[in-house]
């Protein structure tokens, strides 16, 4: 159990000592607290703040060559609507089913070592490289012995942040004029044909007046 690069996985707050389920198929494990929201869900316009709660009530299956991980998990998105920029603070929940193989320890200490590596190549192949990389970490750290849940979190959350978050799906957005919102005035509306229809008038009237002057 010699293993240098992994620093202390037992004392990162997404750890989860799953050692008794490992040591054989067929066993179970039920997990049910809250885990610190990692960082990078979403941004500050809308997303998951770094550090607040999010629950995960999950479950370890044991199998040969390692751990099916089931879980939901909920945590508290804050932000504001794309459309009409009323805050939104809601809870958003989503569901967790991987597959955590139990690796060697060459695998481990390939793995850690190979995290900044860089392929050298055009930028579009730098960002493939570093996707891959990080899919090929198992969250099963230490042999085993902890299930590291923070990617897992991360990447799933960040999936479900919509692109345009809305207040509700029929959000009316604000008046492109004078910025109202809609919603709460749905009548809300400007003269603005008037006004156009009014500079064409003026500009015929103006036209005629030029005819009739030559
Ligand atoms: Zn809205
Ligand atoms: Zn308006």
């Amino acid at each position: 159990m010699a293993h240098p690069t992994t620093s202390y996985p037992n004392q990162s707050p997404w750890a989860i000592p799953v050692a008794q389920v490992g040591s054989r198929a067929g066993q179970s494990l039920e997990v049910d607290r809250d885990f610190p929201a990692p960082s990078g869900i979403g941004d500050e316009f809308f997303g998951v703040k770094e550090g607040s709660d999010i629950h995960v009530a999950a479950r370890f299956d044991s199998i040969v060559d390692g751990l099916i991980f089931t879980a939901t998990a909920t945590a508290r998105v804050q932000g504001e609507c794309g459309r009409c920029l009323t805050p939104i603070d809601r809870d958003m929940t989503i569901n967790l089913n991987t597959f955590m193989p139990y690796e060697s320890a060459e695998t481990q200490d390939r793995n850690s070592r190979s995290s900044k590596k860089h392929s050298g190549k055009n930028d579009e192949d730098v960002i493939i490289a570093g996707e891959e990389e990080t899919e090929d970490i198992s969250p099963l750290s230490a042999g085993g012995d902890f299930a590291n849940i923070e990617s897992l979190l991360r990447d799933n959350f960040t999936q479900e942040i919509p692109l345009t978050p809305l207040c509700r799906e029929d959000c009316l957005g604000l008046c492109p004029q004078c910025g109202i919102n809609l919603n709460e005035h749905p009548d809300h509306e400007h003269k603005t044909v008037d006004i156009r229809f009014s500079e064409l008038a003026d500009l015929k009237a103006k036209l005629e007046r030029e005819n009739g002057d030559a």
